[in-house]
């Protein structure tokens, strides 16, 4: 057994707290992991809120995890001790149905889907069909402790032109934001519109930009105008009608970041024929869309969960050999309750990193 010290909500309403727990040891295909930083995610917060209505207590969060390994089970090949590896949002998944055989294995079709880094599958036995949980947990403890034992082949290289702690938030939040601009072509000379300017914002930016896209992001906020041109790129406040109508029919991509229900009616319009508006940031129902707009100009409305494990490689290359990263901004694992205070009170464009070594040292 490994001993392990991490942060969990006990319950919805109680905040993060120490909490101890034993992993197992890494079996014939799995590696351990000394964690070393972890980013901190707007779904950390809906899961220990339980806002999604799926949540296992304790839930250690912690899907954006970057470490070094310690060990190596004896049939590992692709790691080494010494090796600095990442984790990002699921750490196993059925391997063989068409998604996971399609390398898609965020949208495995198994009778639980993956299972999640943490909170367990992404169907819980109790919703499956069968009633079955097919990987014998109901939880998983995230990365938000000092270590994790994860199959090698869900265990991401860090490249060594990206720092560890910067390279954390590509995990969840570079992969949530790339995969989509993949998907529907986003290339040089594209013209992207990003909804919203949190943590997923600021790497679709970068991300979008590094293609080759001329960009333009939309933010309620004022103060993060400022940012947009510090990146290079055009801000607009969403509550500003004439900018926004000034850009009616231009964009061949746009991707709504905003992590909570949302009214994309007012940005529809501002697509070309045939574009989409992809929404990442909200899992929920969100306001109806007007469908006389979506159909007077073939539009489509679509959804992207994260990315699977090769393309969370690519994007994590993709980063290094760009030389781009998120804003990040590292705290103690005790300042966690704090920093989830100002992300939902949406007053950071940066991602909160948490050194892990803030845990460690209380042991
Ligand atoms: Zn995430
Ligand atoms: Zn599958």
């Amino acid at each position: 057994m490994i001993h392990t010290v991490g942060y969990a909500a006990k319950q919805s309403i109680a905040g993060l707290h120490r909490h101890e727990f034993d992993r197992d040891e890494a079996k014939a295909n799995e590696v351990e992991i000394e964690v070393l930083y972890c980013g901190v995610c707007h779904s950390d917060i809906h899961q220990v809120k339980n806002e999604w209505h799926n949540t296992v207590y304790p839930c250690t969060p912690g899907h954006e995890v970057v470490g070094r390994v310690t060990k190596t089970g004896a049939a590992v090949t692709r790691h080494k001790v010494g090796d600095v590896v990442g984790v990002g949002c699921m750490i196993d998944s059925c391997r063989g149905c068409e998604a996971c055989r399609a390398g898609e294995e965020n949208y495995c079709e198994g009778p639980n889907s993956f299972l999640a880094t943490y909170n367990g599958p992404a169907v819980p036995g109790k919703m499956a069909i069968g009633g079955k949980n097919t990987y014998g947990r109901d939880n998983t403890f995230g990365g938000y402790s000092t270590s994790m034992v994860v199959a090698e082949d869900f265990v991401l290289k860090i490249p060594s032109g990206l720092k560890p702690e910067v390279a954390a938030p590509i995990l969840c939040a570079g992969v949530t934001t790339y995969s989509p601009m993949k998907r529907w072509g986003v290339q040089r000379g594209s013209k992207v519109g990003i909804v919203g300017f949190g943590g997923l914002g600021d790497m679709a930016v970068k991300l979008a930009k590094a293609l080759g896209a001329e960009v333009v992001i939309f933010t309620t906020t004022k103060e993060k105008l400022q940012e947009a041109a510090r990146l290079n790129v055009t801000g607009v406040l969403e509550s500003d009608e004439g900018s926004i109508h000034s850009y009616k029919g231009s964009f061949d991509f746009m991707l709504s970041t905003v992590p909570k229900k949302h009214d994309l009616n007012p940005f529809l319009p501002l697509l070309k024929r045939n574009a989409p508006m992809v929404v990442v940031g909200a899992l929920e129902p969100l306001e109806p869309v007007n469908n006389m707009v979506v159909a007077a100009h073939r539009l489509s409305v679509c959804g992207s969960m994260i990315g699977g494990i090769r393309e969370t490689q690519e994007v994590l290359d993709f980063c290094a050999s760009h030389k781009i990263g998120p804003d990040i901004q590292m705290i103690g694992m005790e300042e966690i309750n704090d920093a989830y205070r100002r992300v939902e009170n949406d007053e950071v464009r940066f991602r909160y990193v948490i050194d892990m070594a803030s845990l460690k040292s209380k042991q």
